[in-house]
């Protein structure tokens, strides 16, 4: 059986973005290509108020999805079309930007801790012009599965017995949340091949095949083989995996496209008022 082994490690980097949120970039930049599906993915997390009371005022997107995992504090979303969110402690939004959307992403506390994810997945170019929708996922909603020495959140895929809330076409996106307990854990995923496959540490440290992934870190896996993971102690990690599209990818802030022409139209539409027409 072939495990798959590290091809890269990155470590999650403090920047801002918003209104003055202090966040660490996961990952997102360089080459694209080496993450699709999946763009960017932020880690925002603090007990200071002034690090996150900003939040993100009013602002567009266009030709993929964001998916905000909150793990403890009160964020309210709104957008163009009347919907308002409340994401609280293990609330998961699931966003489709499409064609476009204009929201805003405000902590609804004003102190105390605030943490959580968002990630930004790819639309293949046939879905990236669709309506605008989004979906708020409760906690509770959230599937559970019981492991020796860990326990696993199923937000979206399917692996095995695993079954996720959300399932999407052209992607697959696999997003696990698991939170490990003891060194007794041990688990081989069969992930196809040719999937890309991402482990993003947030607490303590877990071994990923041969090889053992610190805090803040995030090991871009090989594409054949199986993913092992192995528990070395209480860790919290989330587990990605999801098809590449393989298209041509021109990201320009918040628009991701295929060419510069469509990222052209989009700023025109935006400036123009038509993003949401
Ligand atoms: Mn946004």
């Amino acid at each position: 059986m072939t495990i798959r082994k590290i091809e890269e490690i990155l470590v999650a980097r403090p920047t801002s973005d918003g209104d003055g949120v202090r966040l660490k970039r996961v990952f997102g930049g360089g080459d694209l290509s080496r993450f699709d599906p999946f763009l960017m993915m932020d880690e925002f997390g603090s007990e200071q108020a002034s690090d996150y009371i900003g939040g993100f005022p009013s602002h567009p997107h266009r030709g993929f999805e964001t998916i905000t995992y909150m793990l403890d504090g009160h964020m309210q979303h709104k957008d163009h079309m009347g919907n308002v969110g409340e994401l609280n402690n293990g609330d998961v939004q699931w966003m489709t930007a499409g064609s476009g959307i204009i929201h805003s992403e405000m902590p609804q506390q004003k102190e105390g801790h605030m943490r959580g994810f968002q990630l930004w997945l790819n639309l293949a170019a046939k879905d990236k012009m669709q309506p605008a929708s989004y979906e708020d996922i409760a906690a509770e909603q959230i599937p559970v599965f019981a492991r020796q020495g860990a326990v696993i959140k199923a937000i979206a895929g399917q692996l095995g017995d695993i079954k996720g809330k959300v399932q999407k076409a052209v992607t697959e996106p696999l997003y696990l949340d698991i939170e490990i307990t003891s060194e007794q854990y041990q688990e081989s995923f069969a992930v196809p091949e040719g999937d890309t496959v991402l482990v993003y540490v947030y607490e303590g440290e877990v071994q990923v095949g041969d090889d053992v992934v610190g805090k803040a870190r995030l090991a871009r896996l090989g594409r054949k083989g199986q993913v092992r993971l192995k528990g070395l102690g209480a860790a919290r990690l989330l587990l990605l995996t999801g098809k590449p599209i393989g298209e041509p990818i021109v990201s320009y802030g918040p628009f991701v496209m295929n060419t510069r022409e469509e990222i052209e139209q989009a700023l025109a539409d935006y400036r123009d008022g038509r993003l949401t027409a």
